[in-house]
């Protein structure tokens, strides 16, 4: 090509996109970030730089963007976020809706309730809790394997009458390793051949001994069919989120995780973002993985437009640039310029990521052009 625009320029060299634009004007060309400069400016830049060992490190771009300093005074208890996990066809799918049907702020139990992966409910004595309901396993490998942790307890599912299965031990082994307390729900205990009993010995196998056996794991036997010991096992959550001491701030811009994230036809790029710290609002602008864009509309679990989400509530975001897969952080920031100095200089590192395997050291500039 024989041209680019700054910004094109500064990803591809890894620059900020700020450094380029004054680089330009000691050279004597004005250009803004959006604007193109030719191949022969764009050549001089890159020598200019070139000749300096200073370079924008991945870090660097990513320095002040999100506030992990909480000052103690700000903190405010926030609901527990629960994922459901277990062997397939132990009942997780049942449990969730089940647990969904407790939910005392909605009206009437089982009312339209929009599916974007991940739900509140309110239980009697006004707690909240946050489910996590994304298919399968997949979604918390992915979380998992991008560093995201969204989840604080672990329910995990045992049919009564199956016993501990591959999945099972599976799911017990990836909390562990994110070091989130498990409870174990014994499920279908209403069928004839089930056997809490032996389930619980069966858990002692992988070191989870449970509290009637002297140790520390919860295990509540449930039907997610007959709605047996669901107020159990909603009281066990409850407290294992007490011990926890779950807070957040409020009061200050939103961080979150996108739990799902797709693209559908008339609304855009849609995603499910769990928010985690401070309060998301319409307006907001923020960068969602190597996406960007402004909060155009939220929308809750049930499928109303709200203006805010505080921390532990999940709301679809729409307003964003293109699609962040799931597992990516979600943050606000305080400009335009700076979510798209982010999301375009994380493209471009995940491009070069990408290119790594066949790309040799920095490249010449025709391959910076081309
Ligand atoms: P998942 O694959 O873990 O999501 O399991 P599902 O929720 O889809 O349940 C698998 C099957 O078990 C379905 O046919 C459910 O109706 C049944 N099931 C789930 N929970 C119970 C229960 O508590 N009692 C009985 N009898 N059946 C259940
Ligand atoms: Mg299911």
């Amino acid at each position: 090509p024989e041209a680019i625009t700054v910004q094109e320029l500064a990803n591809r060299m890894a620059e900020r996109g700020g450094e380029v634009v004054k680089t330009l004007m000691k050279m004597g060309v004005m250009a803004t970030i959006t604007q193109t400069i030719d191949a022969d400016t764009a050549e001089l830049v890159v020598e200019e730089f070139g000749h300096r060992a200073h370079r924008v490190s991945d870090e660097d771009i990513e320095v002040g963007l999100k506030r992990e300093d909480e000052d103690e005074t700000d903190l405010q208890a926030r609901p527990p976020v629960i994922t459901v996990m277990g062997h397939v066809d132990h009942g997780k799918t049942s449990l969730l809706d089940a647990l969904r049907k407790s939910d005392v702020a909605g009206g009437e139990a089982g009312g339209i309730t929009q599916h974007i992966g991940a739900y509140q409910v309110e239980v009697e004595g006004g707690q909240r809790l946050t489910f996590i309901d994304t298919p399968g396993h997949a979604a918390f490998t992915d979380m998992r394997a991008r560093g995201a942790t969204v989840t604080d307890v672990v329910i995990l599912v045992v049919a009564a009458d199956d016993g501990i299965m591959a999945q099972t031990v599976e799911a017990i082994s990836h909390a562990k390793a994110a070091g989130v307390p498990i409870v174990v729900a014994i499920n279908k205990i209403d069928k004839p051949g089930a056997d809490p009993n032996r389930v619980m010995t069966e858990l002692l196998q992988h070191n989870l001994v449970p509290e009637s056996m002297g140790g520390d794991i919860i295990c509540v036997p449930v039907s997610a069919l007959s709605r047996e010991g669901l107020p159990d096992l909603i009281e066990s959550i409850l407290l294992q989120a007490e011990l926890l001491d779950l807070k957040a701030n409020p009061g200050r811009p939103a961080e979150g995780t996108v739990i799902e994230a797709r693209l559908e036809q008339g609304r855009g790029s849609v995603a499910t973002v769990l928010v985690q710290r401070g309060t998301l609002r319409v307006g907001d602008i923020f960068v969602a993985g190597s996406e960007s864009g402004r909060v155009r509309a939220l929308i809750n679990d049930r499928g109303e437009r709200v203006e805010e989400a505080g921390p532990s509530v999940p709301v679809e975001v729409l307003g964003l640039t293109g699609t962040p897969d799931a597992g990516e952080d979600f943050v606000v920031v305080e400009d335009d310029a700076r979510a798209r100095e982010v999301a375009s200089f994380r493209a471009e590192r995940k491009k070069r990521a990408q290119q790594a395997a066949t790309a040799k050291g920095r490249g010449s500039l025709e391959q910076m052009l081309s």
